[in-house]
Protein backbone atom coordinates (compact mmCIF):
# COMPACT_ATOMS: atom_id res chain seq x y z
CA UNK A 1 0.00 0.00 0.00
CA UNK A 2 0.88 3.40 -0.63
CA UNK A 3 0.74 6.67 0.26
CA UNK A 4 0.01 10.22 -1.70
CA UNK A 5 2.08 12.69 0.35
CA UNK A 6 2.21 16.47 -0.61
CA UNK A 7 5.37 17.17 1.38
CA UNK A 8 7.24 16.51 4.48
CA UNK A 9 8.39 19.19 7.26
CA UNK A 10 11.48 17.78 9.78
CA UNK A 11 11.06 20.60 12.05
CA UNK A 12 7.38 21.33 13.03
CA UNK A 13 6.75 23.22 15.89
CA UNK A 14 3.55 24.10 15.93
CA UNK A 15 1.40 20.55 15.16
CA UNK A 16 1.43 18.95 18.51
CA UNK A 17 3.56 18.70 21.92
CA UNK A 18 7.80 18.93 21.07
CA UNK A 19 9.51 19.08 17.99
CA UNK A 20 7.47 17.15 15.37
CA UNK A 21 7.83 15.27 12.10
CA UNK A 22 5.32 16.79 9.77
CA UNK A 23 3.72 14.71 6.73
CA UNK A 24 1.42 15.97 4.75
CA UNK A 25 -0.57 14.43 2.69
CA UNK A 26 -2.36 14.88 -0.64
CA UNK A 27 -5.90 15.33 -1.31
CA UNK A 28 -8.91 16.68 0.59
CA UNK A 29 -12.25 17.13 -0.15
CA UNK A 30 -12.96 20.81 1.15
CA UNK A 31 -12.38 23.69 -0.25
CA UNK A 32 -11.45 25.81 2.46
CA UNK A 33 -11.59 29.55 1.32
CA UNK A 34 -8.66 30.21 3.23
CA UNK A 35 -7.06 27.32 2.97
CA UNK A 36 -3.07 27.38 2.87
CA UNK A 37 -2.60 24.70 1.05
CA UNK A 38 -4.73 24.58 -2.02
CA UNK A 39 -2.22 22.61 -3.74
CA UNK A 40 -2.82 19.75 -1.39
CA UNK A 41 -6.42 19.62 -2.86
CA UNK A 42 -6.02 16.67 -5.80
CA UNK A 43 -4.76 13.27 -5.33
CA UNK A 44 -3.90 12.43 -8.07
CA UNK A 45 -1.31 15.47 -8.01
CA UNK A 46 1.20 14.19 -5.22
CA UNK A 47 4.69 14.73 -5.25
CA UNK A 48 5.64 11.65 -3.33
CA UNK A 49 3.98 8.19 -3.25
CA UNK A 50 5.61 5.95 -0.69
CA UNK A 51 4.93 3.16 1.66
CA UNK A 52 4.76 3.33 5.29
CA UNK A 53 8.15 2.14 5.87
CA UNK A 54 9.50 4.39 3.23
CA UNK A 55 7.82 7.12 5.12
CA UNK A 56 8.91 5.81 8.39
CA UNK A 57 12.41 5.79 7.62
CA UNK A 58 12.47 9.23 6.76
CA UNK A 59 11.25 9.93 9.96
CA UNK A 60 14.30 7.83 11.57
CA UNK A 61 16.60 10.15 9.54
CA UNK A 62 15.83 13.00 11.72
CA UNK A 63 14.93 11.23 14.83
CA UNK A 64 17.56 12.55 16.84
CA UNK A 65 16.23 16.02 16.77
CA UNK A 66 12.71 15.23 16.27
CA UNK A 67 11.75 14.11 19.66
CA UNK A 68 8.56 15.17 19.85
CA UNK A 69 6.40 12.26 17.27
CA UNK A 70 4.94 12.32 13.74
CA UNK A 71 2.19 14.49 12.91
CA UNK A 72 0.16 13.35 9.26
CA UNK A 73 -1.43 16.48 7.96
CA UNK A 74 -2.43 17.53 4.31
CA UNK A 75 -4.70 17.76 3.07
CA UNK A 76 -7.20 15.58 4.59
CA UNK A 77 -5.26 12.91 6.51
CA UNK A 78 -8.48 10.68 6.64
CA UNK A 79 -8.55 10.42 3.01
CA UNK A 80 -6.37 8.13 3.60
CA UNK A 81 -6.47 6.20 6.56
CA UNK A 82 -5.52 2.71 5.67
CA UNK A 83 -1.81 4.56 4.46
CA UNK A 84 -2.23 6.49 7.84
CA UNK A 85 -3.07 3.23 10.07
CA UNK A 86 0.01 1.36 8.95
CA UNK A 87 2.59 4.44 9.44
CA UNK A 88 1.22 4.62 12.88
CA UNK A 89 1.44 0.76 13.80
CA UNK A 90 4.97 0.99 12.98
CA UNK A 91 5.24 4.34 15.19
CA UNK A 92 3.50 2.59 17.98
CA UNK A 93 6.17 -0.44 17.78
CA UNK A 94 8.55 2.02 17.72
CA UNK A 95 7.49 4.22 20.88
CA UNK A 96 7.07 7.38 18.84
CA UNK A 97 4.00 9.21 19.56
CA UNK A 98 1.37 10.20 17.09
CA UNK A 99 -0.99 12.88 15.81
CA UNK A 100 -3.44 13.49 12.96
CA UNK A 101 -4.40 16.99 12.14
CA UNK A 102 -7.72 17.01 10.75
CA UNK A 103 -11.26 18.45 9.91
CA UNK A 104 -12.72 15.37 11.13
CA UNK A 105 -14.76 14.93 7.79
CA UNK A 106 -14.99 10.90 7.77
CA UNK A 107 -15.87 8.61 10.25
CA UNK A 108 -15.83 5.07 9.24
CA UNK A 109 -14.33 1.15 10.66
CA UNK A 110 -10.90 2.21 9.50
CA UNK A 111 -10.38 5.49 10.74
CA UNK A 112 -11.73 4.16 14.13
CA UNK A 113 -8.89 2.06 14.17
CA UNK A 114 -6.59 4.59 13.26
CA UNK A 115 -7.73 6.69 16.07
CA UNK A 116 -6.98 3.41 18.07
CA UNK A 117 -3.46 3.77 17.00
CA UNK A 118 -3.38 8.21 17.34
CA UNK A 119 -2.33 9.82 20.71
CA UNK A 120 -3.40 13.08 19.88
CA UNK A 121 -5.99 14.89 17.42
CA UNK A 122 -5.99 18.55 16.28
CA UNK A 123 -9.33 18.93 14.75
CA UNK A 124 -10.47 21.77 13.00
CA UNK A 125 -13.85 23.15 13.73
CA UNK A 126 -13.79 26.07 11.37
CA UNK A 127 -16.95 27.72 12.01
CA UNK A 128 -20.12 26.59 14.39
CA UNK A 129 -22.58 27.73 12.00
CA UNK A 130 -23.61 25.31 9.89
CA UNK A 131 -24.67 27.53 7.47
CA UNK A 132 -21.25 29.88 7.53
CA UNK A 133 -19.47 26.38 7.83
CA UNK A 134 -20.54 25.41 4.57
CA UNK A 135 -20.18 28.74 2.89
CA UNK A 136 -16.15 28.61 4.50
CA UNK A 137 -15.27 24.59 3.42
CA UNK A 138 -18.38 23.93 0.85
CA UNK A 139 -18.95 20.99 2.92
CA UNK A 140 -21.36 20.28 5.95
CA UNK A 141 -20.25 21.03 9.70
CA UNK A 142 -22.24 17.42 10.94
CA UNK A 143 -19.53 14.98 10.09
CA UNK A 144 -16.84 16.79 11.89
CA UNK A 145 -19.07 17.49 15.27
CA UNK A 146 -20.01 13.21 14.65
CA UNK A 147 -16.47 12.74 14.39
CA UNK A 148 -16.01 15.06 17.82
CA UNK A 149 -18.64 12.94 19.31
CA UNK A 150 -16.89 9.93 18.68
CA UNK A 151 -13.26 11.00 20.20
CA UNK A 152 -15.31 12.21 23.45
CA UNK A 153 -16.58 8.63 23.36
CA UNK A 154 -13.47 6.88 23.32
CA UNK A 155 -11.78 9.91 25.48
CA UNK A 156 -9.05 10.74 23.06
CA UNK A 157 -7.22 13.92 23.53
CA UNK A 158 -8.01 16.95 21.46
CA UNK A 159 -6.20 19.83 20.83
CA UNK A 160 -8.65 22.33 18.73
CA UNK A 161 -7.50 24.56 16.21
CA UNK A 162 -9.62 27.70 15.50
CA UNK A 163 -9.03 29.75 12.23
CA UNK A 164 -9.51 33.04 12.92
CA UNK A 165 -10.38 35.01 9.77
CA UNK A 166 -11.85 38.33 10.15
CA UNK A 167 -15.70 38.54 8.71
CA UNK A 168 -16.12 34.74 8.46
CA UNK A 169 -15.37 33.48 11.80
CA UNK A 170 -14.86 36.26 14.44
CA UNK A 171 -18.69 37.04 14.69
CA UNK A 172 -18.99 37.26 18.29
CA UNK A 173 -21.61 35.30 18.53
CA UNK A 174 -20.81 32.62 16.16
CA UNK A 175 -17.23 32.63 18.95
CA UNK A 176 -19.83 32.67 21.80
CA UNK A 177 -21.49 29.47 20.80
CA UNK A 178 -18.48 27.87 19.44
CA UNK A 179 -16.96 28.04 23.01
CA UNK A 180 -19.93 27.07 24.50
CA UNK A 181 -20.30 23.59 22.08
CA UNK A 182 -16.61 22.53 22.96
CA UNK A 183 -16.37 23.25 26.30
CA UNK A 184 -18.63 20.29 27.07
CA UNK A 185 -15.83 18.04 26.19
CA UNK A 186 -13.98 16.80 28.51
CA UNK A 187 -11.15 15.28 26.42
CA UNK A 188 -10.23 18.79 25.00
CA UNK A 189 -6.55 19.96 26.48
CA UNK A 190 -6.41 23.22 24.61
CA UNK A 191 -7.35 26.02 21.76
CA UNK A 192 -4.93 27.15 19.81
CA UNK A 193 -6.40 30.36 17.84
CA UNK A 194 -4.69 30.35 14.27
CA UNK A 195 -4.63 34.13 12.73
CA UNK A 196 -5.82 34.25 9.12
CA UNK A 197 -2.64 35.43 7.29
CA UNK A 198 -2.29 36.25 3.34
CA UNK A 199 0.61 34.21 2.83
CA UNK A 200 -1.11 31.73 0.46
CA UNK A 201 -2.12 34.01 -2.15
CA UNK A 202 0.36 33.16 -4.43
CA UNK A 203 -0.05 29.46 -4.36
CA UNK A 204 -4.07 30.50 -5.12
CA UNK A 205 -2.89 32.72 -7.96
CA UNK A 206 -0.59 29.68 -9.26
CA UNK A 207 -3.39 27.45 -9.86
CA UNK A 208 -5.38 30.23 -11.12
CA UNK A 209 -7.80 29.70 -8.53
CA UNK A 210 -10.19 32.38 -7.42
CA UNK A 211 -9.46 33.59 -3.98
CA UNK A 212 -11.77 35.52 -2.32
CA UNK A 213 -10.01 36.68 0.48
CA UNK A 214 -7.57 38.62 -1.06
CA UNK A 215 -9.22 41.97 0.52
CA UNK A 216 -9.39 40.03 4.05
CA UNK A 217 -6.79 41.87 6.46
CA UNK A 218 -5.61 39.32 9.03
CA UNK A 219 -7.13 39.72 12.51
CA UNK A 220 -5.72 42.64 14.72
CA UNK A 221 -3.52 41.78 18.22
CA UNK A 222 -7.13 43.04 19.25
CA UNK A 223 -9.10 40.85 17.37
CA UNK A 224 -7.43 37.84 18.47
CA UNK A 225 -7.54 39.05 22.41
CA UNK A 226 -11.02 38.93 22.05
CA UNK A 227 -11.78 35.61 20.60
CA UNK A 228 -8.97 34.62 23.11
CA UNK A 229 -10.71 36.25 25.81
CA UNK A 230 -14.45 34.64 24.97
CA UNK A 231 -12.98 31.23 24.92
CA UNK A 232 -10.90 31.29 28.14
CA UNK A 233 -14.57 32.71 29.65
CA UNK A 234 -15.84 29.14 28.90
CA UNK A 235 -13.11 27.34 30.65
CA UNK A 236 -11.16 26.57 27.67
CA UNK A 237 -7.29 26.81 28.04
CA UNK A 238 -6.15 28.64 25.00
S1 LIG B 1 -9.21 21.18 5.18
FE1 LIG B 1 -7.17 22.10 5.15
S2 LIG B 1 -6.24 21.40 3.22
FE2 LIG B 1 -8.44 21.02 3.06
S3 LIG B 1 -9.24 22.84 2.03
FE3 LIG B 1 -9.43 23.18 4.24
S4 LIG B 1 -7.58 24.27 4.85
FE4 LIG B 1 -7.21 23.37 2.80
Amino acid sequence: MKGYIHSYETFGTKDGPGIRFVVFMQGCPLRCLYCHNPDTWKKEEAKFIKTPEEVFQEFDKVKNFVRGGITVSGGEPLLQAEFVLELFKICKENGVHTAIDTSGVYLNDKVKELLSYTDLVLLDIKQIDADKYKELTRVSLEPTLKFMDYLSSVNKAVWLRYVLVPDYTDDEKDLTEWAKYVSRFNNVERVDILPFHQMAIHKWEKLDKDYKLKDILPPTQEQIEKASAIFKSFGLKV
